[in-house]
């Protein structure tokens, strides 16, 4: 087992948090989960409450915290566009001050501190695939920009605070994550296509369905994201994570509605604002320093998806 770790998780009770705390506790450390939960649920971390090596705190990272951690993984942060354009300007916050307070802490504590940041700061990119030396193509203001700037403001808090306090950091670039525990009705493609097919809904293709995305399953997303927080000191990144296989949104939704054995047809929607037409990780750094790279399939990881979903849907979950 590894030396045992005091760690912290904001987010820790959202989607991908929950699988992280669960990957932590198991290992043995010492994890606690921070959560506001807004978008995330107790449910999701309702299995880890009796053990001796995991707590809650119930905390809002627009304030302050401080606790003696040895590392921090920085999650919280509405992640679908539903739920971060709900309160756009708590998006910011909770982004910029979160970022501020958590490298504020690891700078008191000289924790490490990894941020959770995403595809979106490459906007709708002008390049494909999208390697960690493309700057982006972002708009500053328009429904999408409250989650891709305040992403892009705390990537640069980051590496002031290690250039400027020697602040121990890791930044991953997380792109289109799915498996059990996405929230049913965060309005992703993902959960909303296997929704809608499980109910025999009408499935909806937003704009032409040309448009694409690359999804990763959640315990290759876990994986690397742990490998970046033990890599070596000089690895702070930003490193990009995610599985390079790219596909049309209408490719998704046919794949679901053939896994799902549904009766559901595919309906065509008007676009969202920017919705970016194309994202595809280049993952070559994540390979050469993580010798990382995601090993399970499309299939495998959507069949994983549709069971948790038809049960909760069944009311055996949640
Ligand atoms: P999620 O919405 O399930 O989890 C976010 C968690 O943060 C929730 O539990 C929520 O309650 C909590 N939170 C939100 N605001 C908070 C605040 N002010 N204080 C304390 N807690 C707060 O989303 P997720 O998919 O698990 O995403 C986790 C992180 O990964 C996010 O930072 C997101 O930007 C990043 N990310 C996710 C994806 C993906 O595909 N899932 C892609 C790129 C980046
Ligand atoms: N999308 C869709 N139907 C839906 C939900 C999303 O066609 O019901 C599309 C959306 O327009 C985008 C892609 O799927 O092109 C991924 O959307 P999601 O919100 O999951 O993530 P993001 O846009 O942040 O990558």
């Amino acid at each position: 087992m590894h030396r045992q770790k005091r760690i912290l998780v904001t987010g820790g009770a959202g989607f991908l948090g929950s699988h992280l705390c669960d990957r932590l506790v198991t290992e043995g450390h010492d994890v606690m989960c921070l959560d506001n939960f807004f978008t995330g649920t107790k449910k999701n971390i309702a299995h880890l409450l009796g053990k001796a090596n995991f707590e809650v705190i119930r905390h809002d990272l627009v304030h302050p915290l401080f606790v003696e951690t040895d590392e921090i993984y920085n999650l919280a942060c509405p992640a679908s566009p539903v739920h971060y354009q709900f309160n756009p300007v708590k998006t910011v916050k909770t982004s910029v001050m979160g970022a501020i307070h958590m490298l504020g802490l690891a700078k008191r504590v000289r924790a490490k501190v990894l941020q959770a940041s995403t595809s979106e700061v490459y906007g709708n990119p002008t390049v494909n695939p999208q390697a960690e030396s493309y700057w982006g193509n972002v708009n500053p203001i328009g429904p999408r920009s409250c989650y891709d700037e305040g992403k892009r403001c705390a990537e640069t808090l980051f590496f002031d605070y290690h250039r400027q306090n020697r602040v121990n950091i890791r930044v991953v670039r997380i792109f289109n994550t799915y498996g059990p525990r996405m929230h049913p009705n965060d309005g992703r493609v993902v959960s909303n296509f296997i929704v809608q097919s499980l109910k025999g809904e009408d499935v909806t293709v937003f704009g032409d369905g040309s448009q694409t995305r690359s999804f990763c399953y959640v315990d290759d997303m876990i994986d690397g994201m742990i490998r970046m927080m033990d890599a070596p000191d000089d690895c702070i990144g930003p490193v990009n994570l995610g599985n390079p296989e790219e596909r049309t949104i209408r490719e998704l939704a046919e794949k679901i509605i053939t896994l799902t054995g549904t009766s559901s047809k595919i309906v065509f929607k008007d676009p969202p604002v920017d919705d970016p037409v194309q994202r595809r990780p280049e993952i070559r750094l994540a390979r050469e320093t993580l010798n990382w790279a995601p090993v399970v399939g499309i299939e495998e990881g959507l069949k994983k998806t549709i069971a948790y979903f038809r049960s909760i849907l069944s009311g055996q979950l949640i």
